[in-house]
């Protein structure tokens, strides 16, 4: 077991205000692998300290110096790529290609195009006699969970340092370890001390400190909707800025007659990936009544391939297994057709959930509208386009979905989804398009030119 200590604040790591630690444990073998200090609010306090000292300074940064310092970052991120794939891997329980293509090469990139855009991006803009300048906002809290670790932080730190912001993140108390070794290439990047600083610790506590201290000027929060919540309503007593990228229950529509031997494996793959524990997972597969009994055939067929341990990391944690397998009862109690998969565990040890398949889900079923966070997948049936439509947005979330099937109806199918995002005949990940949710998915965007105005305040000048 390793020990860790201190923050990371005003550009070095400073010993904790308590003794508090939380434990890191690897899913795979349950193995508390290192203890992490819990911060308190005078740990935060003195974070946010640092980062409004180092405002005035960093918001007058020109573009280009912002650019050098964020491109210096995804360097010094990508001299650690091994690194921080073997540390996603061994706090997340990532298998290790998909710790290096998505949980590593993904934010990497994400650095990069916000160095890029800086050389472009307008902070100023003529609109009849105005002048409108894009000006950083102020202090950024960030809070992030823990399901891709070092994406969701520079999802966030990335663009509000590209505006002109700083930052004090607080990332998931789950994965903390990803979080330090970013905060040492922050580190080696050369960024002005108090312009990126770091507490670890747990959610209702260095969390909550962060959003009720009244020297941060926006909350970007991603996480569940139950805390995005809370975040909001205390954001909104004191009007304060805030993003949410909350949860979601996406549905991947298969039209009539469109192509079950693409459209079933691309959507199980992306279901599955990362164990089901992505946000913008396609968990519902909606699909007409001619074709349905052969696209869950398929699926079953498809998920054998789903081996845990080996494609199919472990869930997070312990709690996280045991509400995926509370799921998985109410599933089978509330009469859908249990497939595949099940409550049974696939391995020994490790926090392993086997892929599980339902068929013959209804609207109406508890595993048809909440988020389930783990590798479980609905099949439902409709009757018609309209059917569809209804299932699709039947749910009080908005985030993400996909359609298959001719391309002109599945352009206008998705346009009539209620969804941030809507993939067309398996159209890949774009870093640079705006992510985010319509309804209980969230309030803002982020990635691309979007997730850096959400960063910026605007003031118009006349002349
Ligand atoms: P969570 O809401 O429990 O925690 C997220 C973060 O918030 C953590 O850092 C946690 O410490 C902190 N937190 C918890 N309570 C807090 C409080 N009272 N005040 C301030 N901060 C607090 O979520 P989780 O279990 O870490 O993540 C899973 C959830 O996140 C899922 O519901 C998933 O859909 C959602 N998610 C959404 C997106 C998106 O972009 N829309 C992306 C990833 C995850």
């Amino acid at each position: 077991m390793k020990a860790h200590d201190g923050m990371y604040i005003d550009g070095g790591w400073r010993p904790a205000a308590t003794h508090d630690t939380t434990a890191v444990v690897n899913p795979a073998t349950e193995e508390v692998i290192a203890r992490v200090p819990a911060g308190s609010a005078q740990d935060v306090d003195a974070a946010v300290r640092a980062a409004r000292a180092a405002f005035p300074g960093w918001s007058a940064t020109p573009p280009a110096e912002r650019a050098a310092r964020i491109a210096a970052l995804r360097d010094a991120m990508a001299a650690r790529k091994d690194e921080i794939a073997a540390t996603v891997t061994a706090e997340l329980g990532a298998p290790p290609k998909l710790a290096q293509a998505v949980h590593t090469g993904l934010p990497i990139m994400v650095a990069g195009s916000y160095a890029e855009l800086l050389e472009t991006f307008p902070f100023d803009e003529k609109v009849g006699n105005s002048t409108v300048l894009l000006e950083p906002v102020g202090v950024v809290g960030a809070i992030t969970p823990w399901n891709y670790p070092l994406h969701q932080i520079v999802a966030k730190v990335a663009p509000a340092l590209a505006a002109g912001c700083t930052v004090v993140l607080k990332p998931a108390e789950d994965t903390p370890l990803t979080a330090r070794v970013f905060a040492e290439a922050v580190h080696e990047a050369g960024f002005p001390a108090g312009v990126f600083n770091m507490v670890t610790g747990l959610g209702p506590v260095a969390g909550q400190a962060l959003v009720e201290h009244t020297g941060t000027d926006l909350i970007s929060f991603t996480g569940s909707t139950a805390v995005g919540r809370r975040i909001g309503a205390a954001a909104g007593a004191a009007v304060k800025r805030v993003a949410l990228e909350l949860g979601g229950k996406s549905a991947s529509v298969v039209l009539p007659g469109a192509d079950l031997a693409a459209a079933v494996p691309a959507g199980l793959a992306n279901a599955l990936s990362n164990s089901g524990q992505r946000c913008s997972a396609l968990t519902r597969v909606l699909v007409h009544k001619d074709q349905y009994e052969e696209a869950v055939a398929l699926a079953a067929e498809t998920v054998a391939a789903y081996t845990p341990g080996d494609r199919l990391g472990p869930l997070v944690s312990a709690a996280q297994r045991d509400r995926v397998l509370g799921y998985i009862e109410k599933g089978v109690a509330e009469g859908a057709r249990l497939v595949t998969g099940g409550t049974e565990p696939p391995l020994e040890r490790g926090y392993y959930v086997s892929p599980t398949i339902f068929a013959d889900v209804t609207p109406g079923m508890t595993i048809a509208q909440e988020e389930i966070f783990g590798p479980v997948v609905a099949f439902m049936e409709y009757e018609d386009e309209d059917d569809a439509l209804r299932i699709a947005n039947g749910t009080v979330y908005g985030l993400a979905g996909a359609v298959w099937g001719e391309p002109g109806a599945a352009v206008d199918f998705a346009r009539r989804m209620e969804a941030g995002q809507v993939d067309v005949n398996g159209g890949r990940f774009n870093p640079l398009a705006p992510f985010g949710g319509y309804k209980q998915s969230g309030i803002g965007r982020e990635l691309g030119a979007h997730g850096l105005t959400e960063y910026l305040h605007t003031k118009s000048l006349q002349f």
